[in-house]
């Protein structure tokens, strides 16, 4: 569906996108996921026609973003990091006024308005003016005039940058449902976003692909530390040292709770579970377990490890 091919923009000498490659499927929910300054608006703005790229190029169901540019915007919904809204516009005005600069025509345009209204439930500000919006509601009407025309692909960029939590547990359940029903490209830096919404994450750093997966998959993936917490009551002096001698392991926090028990945690460059190799070490040493167990790897790992310096 979507087609994007050795990917490049400079601005001026720095590659703000860098040789990137990849492909969206139909269906899919795609997360693009990078620090602030990765690449991540300038490639949402090339896929979307509103910058030409400087080397590579975009397929848009088979059009060329550079010479189909009206082919292209037809296909797509866009939300910009700073959604464009009339201030002075009720939302039902706003809404028409751009369905029909998108050429829904206007025995559409009072179905389709209320077909948006449902899907962001914006019913209750249709009257409104914008200015008058709480932030939510906002962004509930930039998605709505993304996709008033009824696009097959819909990209978002950081939709739920500056919303609150509770408004973005409520976009972020409206983009799930958008995604049984599009195509759907989000960017965000935050990662519980991804892994609520996303079947796939692209990680960008510095204007190139250093990840692409689902987020199960790069933490399957990952070659990173894992940490096992290990309990130990009234536990014997050396038994830092003990864990140490053993291939692989390292103590890299050790805590004497209440009631004398010791929560040390090991971490292993492995990606075998080392827990059994922990018990049979404390039966064989005889010590007192009160706690053995894996923390998960988490996508901030993964992402910690690909983007940091
Ligand atoms: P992100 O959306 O991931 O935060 P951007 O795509 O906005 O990143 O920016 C990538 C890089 O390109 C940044 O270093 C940014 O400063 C630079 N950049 C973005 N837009 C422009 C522009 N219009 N002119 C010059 N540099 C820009
Ligand atoms: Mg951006």
């Amino acid at each position: 569906m979507i087609e994007v091919r050795g990917l490049t923009k400079t601005y001026g000498t720095e590659r703000a996108v860098d040789n990137i490659s990849f492909e969206v499927k139909k269906g899919e929910v795609l997360g693009f996921l990078g620090p602030n300054g990765a690449g991540k608006s300038t490639t949402m703005k090339i896929i979307t026609c509103f910058l030409p790229p400087t080397e590579g190029s975009v397929l848009v169901d088979n059009l060329n973003v550079s010479e189909e540019s009206v082919g292209v915007r037809r296909r797509i919904g866009y939300l910009p990091e700073s959604t464009p809204l009339y201030q002075d516009m009720t939302t039902y005005e706003y809404l028409t006024f751009v369905g029909s600069m998108r050429g829904v025509s206007s025995t559409d345009l009072p179905r389709r308005i209320a077909h948006m209204s449902a899907v962001c439930g914006i019913g209750s500000v249709l009257g409104k003016r914008i200015e008058a919006l709480s932030k939510g509601y906002r962004q509930r009407v930039g998605l709505a005039q993304a996709m008033i025309h009824d696009p097959e692909i819909v990209i978002l960029d950081e939709p739920t940058s500056g919303l609150d939590p509770n408004q973005i547990v409520e976009i972020r359940e409206l983009i799930k449902g958008i995604g049984t029903e599009k195509t759907v490209i989000l960017s965000t830096h935050i990662l519980s976003e991804v892994q609520a919404s996303c079947d796939r994450v692209l990680i960008i750093n510095k204007g190139k692909l250093v990840a692409d997966g689902t987020p199960e998959a790069l933490k399957a993936n990952f070659s990173g530390a894992q940490h096992i917490k290990l309990g130990l009551q009234e536990a014997p002096e050396n038994a830092a040292s003990v864990l140490e001698s053993v291939d692989h392991f390292r103590v890299t926090g050790q805590e004497l709770l209440n009631g004398g028990e010791t929560v040390f945690t090991v971490s292993t460059d492995t990606q075998e579970d080392m827990r059994p190799t922990l018990f049979k070490l404390a039966v064989e040493k005889g010590w007192t377990l009160t706690e053995l167990h894996r923390d998960q790897v988490n996508l901030e790992d993964v992402f910690r490890q690909l983007t940091g310096n």
